[in-house]
Order: C-alpha cells, then structure tokens, then sequence
C-alpha cells in the first residue's frame, strides 16, 4: 500500500493511472477503521481498479469540541488493516493540505433545507462541514467513484446534492450498514462504549426492526415512533430523535411513501450513536 500525505506527490501519482485509463475508487474516513469502513474498500475493490482511502478527522465537521477532542486516533492499527484489506493507496493529509493558506474554508454550501433537519437540528454546522471536506477531497482525488455508507444516510443526501449543485463527475454509490453479531451499527464511536452500555445501546437496532415489522403490519407512523421512543428511553439511553422519512426527500414520510427510512440518534452516556434502517 502506498502512503501519501502531502497533495502534490498523491496527485502525480493519480495522474499517471488516470492517464492509463484506471478507474479510481475512494473512501473518505476519519480513521479508527472498523469492518464497516472496510466493507466500503471491498466493494470499491470491486467497482474499481485503484481504491484510495483518506483518513483525516476533519474539525470543520464537529461542532462540538469536546468530541472532536475524543474522537479516536489509531493510526497504526488503521495503516495494518488496510493493508490486509488489500488497500491500494491511503491518503493521510494533515489540515495544511486540506485547508491551505486563502482556501475559503467559511464556504457556505446551498444544501436544499437537508442539512437542517434530523442530525443537523442537533448538530448546528456539521453538514456544511461534511460538504466542505467531501468537496475539498473529491477535488483532490478527482476519483470516478466515491464510496459511502449507508450508516450516515443523511450525509449521503448531503454529498448527492453537493456533486449535483458543483458539477461533480464522480459517481456516488451508497454501501449497507455492517453490525455485530448482535446487531449495533459498528461505528469508530463504539470503541468509546462500556459493555454495559454496548449492550443497551442494542436497543437502537431493536426498535429500527420493530418499525419495519409494525409497518407490515399497518400500524401508524406515527405509534410505532412513539413506541421506539419509549422503548429507547427504557433501556436509559438519551433519544435525540426517532423519524421515519421519506427516503427521497428526508420529509416526515407517510405510509404510502414509496421508500420510507427509520433513523434514530441518541446518547447511550456520552457516545452519541445514529442508526437507519430502510423499512419499506
Ligand atoms: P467515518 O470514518 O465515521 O466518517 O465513516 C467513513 C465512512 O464509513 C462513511 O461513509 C460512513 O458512512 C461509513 N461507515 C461508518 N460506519 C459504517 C458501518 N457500520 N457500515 C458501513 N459503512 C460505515
């Protein structure tokens, strides 16, 4: 695997597989990699034939400081899993490269009204955070395809409407959610979770298949909402919010949608987890 943290040498390197026609996969992360992070590798593996990871826990997105302080760094260990996971390139830049002297790092992107609802009602900020380094790496990189997960559909939305309104040629692909065993979203954040709350913090998953099962069934919208806050509060986690949107626009969806999103957030202590789940 080949280790780039400076622009001008990764784009050189970029430019002579661009030349021989290789088509370039990349997966933006922020590092503390987990088998969900990988997943995303393996099908741009099998998309693409060079795939580029960055790793670069970007401050513009967290608009708390305190969790930007505590967000996980390995480093080292990441360097030995993407290399077993066979990964072509990873890019490790410092905020020098990615937000050099005179860029316009206060670029207020137009997100349509998505980055106000749901994670950004919670999370003043963060959306055009995301926008900005997305944007920034997608320049840089100038990948054919670019690789998220499904685990932040949000943020999905977010990045289909920025290459839309820039005019961005990569092709945008959105990968499924990778749990444990027993079901939790696997998240950098977990490694932060005691085994106590680890085991609470099931009840997000819980709830989001019991939403898809009450809607077989024809209950409201509305119940099964009400029933998953009760059920989430129950085991002592904090729910910032229960929805279940419309999986086109991120509206409140209704029953005759025909693509309708659970999405959750709570605390489960000091760990703010998000979960999904497309129940229809
Ligand atoms: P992060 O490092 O948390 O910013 O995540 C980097 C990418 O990995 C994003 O596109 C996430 O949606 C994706 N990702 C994070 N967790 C998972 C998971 N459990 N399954 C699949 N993709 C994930």
């Amino acid at each position: 695997m080949l280790i780039f943290k400076q622009n001008g040498p990764l784009q050189a390197y970029l430019n002579t597989l661009a030349k021989k026609g290789k088509k370039i996969g990349f997966v933006p992360t922020m590092g503390a990699l987990h088998k969900g992070h990988l997943s995303l590798i393996a099908l741009a593996k099998e998309e693409c034939d060079v795939v580029v990871n960055s790793i670069y826990v970007n401050p513009t997105q967290f608009n708390d400081a305190a969790d930007l302080d505590k967000y996980p760094r390995t480093m080292t260990a990441d360097i030995s899993l993407l290399a077993q996971a066979d990964n072509d390139i990873l890019y490790a830049p410092d905020s020098g490269e990615i937000y050099p002297k005179g860029f316009d790092k206060d670029k207020i992107y137009d997100l349509k009204g998505l980055d106000t609802m749901l994670e950004g009602a919670f999370r003043p900020g963060h959306f055009n955070g995301v926008a900005l380094v997305v944007h920034r790496l997608l320049d840089i990189i100038q990948p054919d395809a670019l690789f998220m997960g499904q685990k932040d559909y949000q943020q999905v939305a977010i990045i289909r409407q920025v290459i839309v309104s820039e005019k961005i040629k990569t092709k945008l692909i959105m990968c499924p959610i990778v749990r444990d065993a027993k079901g939790l979203a696997l998240s950098s954040r977990n490694a932060r979770l005691s085994p106590e709350w680890k085991s609470k913090a099931l009840v997000l998953s819980a709830t989001l298949r019991f939403a898809k099962a009450e809607l077989k069934k024809g209950i409201s919208l509305s119940k099964i909402k009400k029933e998953a806050l009760v059920a989430i509060e129950a085991k002592g986690l904090k729910p910032e919010y229960f929805s279940i949107i419309n999986g086109k626009t991120l509206q409140p969806g209704k029953q005759n949608n025909a693509s309708l999103v659970a999405v959750t957030a709570a605390w489960a202590g000091d760990v703010r987890l998000i979960d999904n789940m497309v129940i229809k």
